[in-house]
């Protein structure tokens, strides 16, 4: 038993030993899915887990632009278009100067999956470059983002490849990509990009909707267990978008959140981080772009933890890593525990590693992996590429509602999932399972392509 798995995880760590994000993702989905194969033969007579660890294909390129000195800088640029067997690839672009390759094939295939749950018909995809947003100034963004679009635009299509943000990439950086498609390419064709803005073409909820989502999720987990919101406290990581919207649907359904976080270190407001505390962060992260560490200095109900992430560093019953990946380990998860930990829901990718997962799970702490838990995001910017296709916009009740309505199916599925498969409570295998047998059998169906 699990012969077909094991050697499938052999041929990827062999192919690819330096990409360790990817093989991390992978084989965390393929462990899981050895009770699917016993039941389903036909997976590995059609050899369907090696043919979905393969992207279908990957485009590399220079991007070359002038900074604000007139130097010619040089940053790689990458699109992972990994599986389009439900719908055109889909996913957001991350520039950071830790992406590589092996990072964007951990999150693509991640994408896989994720887009499976939401229920639409997406495809998976990735993208993004090297380039370091972080103290550069509007023009040299600009620049950037028109030179990574001038060889972009001939891979991507509201029915191929629609890519949208993820760290590094708002939108601002989907204004100046957006621009230059059109440009390039004499179309309007708005459904290419999400992430808009609500004034050309956006959603209303989109920038909400991966920490909304997040937070919905993680209420279904408690409920699953009897439990609510109502005054417990929560733990976040982060404070980009993500953090921020998590942060804000806690207080709103009667939770304290109590941290956020940036590469400089965390803060901790045991009194809540609401109201104008909130409106501060968000004009501080999204405005000035400055760093976490001002918010303690203009609160004093808040603490500064320099070059530490918060887990732990409080009692709470929630958390919510909503920064990046493997940003809380084996010795972190147990000192959630210590501090009452009961539910855990993921806003970021990947955030935790491995051996935490195990831990929480075999703790019997609710836990909700990246992929069914922040799948509001890219659900959501499916919501906008239906808008787009009507030419209308819902109301931000409608797109909520909407959102509401996919994080509990998946909430559902994934609980099914592990049930019928022999995991009940596994939040972890029931997403892997539930997202897998969609796209797999759409794979037979479509024949060796
Ligand atoms: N980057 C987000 C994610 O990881 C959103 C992708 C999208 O909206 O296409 O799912």
């Amino acid at each position: 038993m699990g012969a077909y798995v094991d050697q499938v995880i052999s041929g990827v760590k062999e192919r690819f030993y330096w990409q360790k994000e990817f093989i991390q993702a992978a084989e965390e989905v393929l462990q899981s899915l050895n009770p699917v194969i016993e039941q389903h033969p036909e997976f590995q007579e059609q050899s369907v887990l090696e043919r979905i660890v393969e992207p279908e294909r990957i485009i590399m390129f220079r991007v070359p632009w002038q900074d604000d000195n007139n130097k010619v800088q040089v940053n790689r640029g990458f699109r992972v278009e990994y599986n389009s067997a439900i719908g055109p690839y889909k996913g957001g672009m991350r520039f950071h100067p830790t992406v590589n390759l092996g990072v964007l094939k951990f999150l693509g295939f991640e994408q896989i999956f994720k887009n499976s749950l939401t229920g639409l018909p997406m495809g998976g995809g990735k993208g993004g470059s090297d380039f370091d947003p972080k103290g550069k100034s509007d023009s040299e963004v600009m620049r950037f983002c028109q030179s990574f679009m001038r060889e972009l635009y001939r891979h991507i299509g509201s029915n191929t490849d629609v890519p949208a943000g993820d760290i590094g990439v708002g939108k601002r950086e989907i204004g100046y990509l957006l621009g230059m498609y059109k440009k390039l390419t004499n179309l309007h064709d708005g459904g290419v990009l999400t992430g808009k803005h609500i004034g050309w073409g956006g959603s209303l909820i989109r920038p909400e909707a991966t920490g909304f989502g997040a937070v919905f999720f993680l209420n279904e987990m408690l409920k699953a267990k009897g439990e609510s919101m109502e005054g417990k406290k929560a733990l976040i990581s982060g404070s980009g978008n993500v953090a921020q919207h998590a942060i804000e649907k806690l207080a709103e359904l009667g939770a304290t959140p109590i941290s956020c976080s940036d590469s400089g270190g965390s803060v901790i407001d045991p009194d809540g981080i609401t109201g104008e505390k909130l409106e501060f962060l968000m004009d501080l992260k999204n405005v000035r772009r400055g760093r976490v560490r001002e918010y303690a200095e203009k609160f004093s109900s808040a603490t500064y933890h320099e070059g530490k992430r918060p887990w732990g560093a409080a009692k709470a019953e929630l958390a919510l890593p909503c920064a990046t990946q493997n940003e809380l380990n084996l010795d972190e998860a147990k000192a959630l525990k210590d501090n009452g930990l009961m539910a855990i829901a993921e806003g970021a990718n990947m955030p935790s590693t491995p051996d935490a997962i195990e831990f929480f799970i075999a703790n019997k702490i609710a836990f909700g992996p990246g992929k069914a838990a922040n799948a509001g995001g890219v659900a959501t910017s499916g919501l906008e590429m239906s808008q787009n296709s009507l030419r209308l916009g819902w109301s931000s009740e409608e797109v909520e509602k909407r959102l509401h309505t996919i994080m509990v199916d998946i909430h559902k599925n994934a609980m099914e999932a592990a049930a019928q498969y022999g995991t009940p409570g596994n939040y972890v295998n029931g997403a892997n399972i539930a997202g897998f047998l969609k796209v797999a059998k759409a794979m037979i169906d479509q024949g060796v392509v």
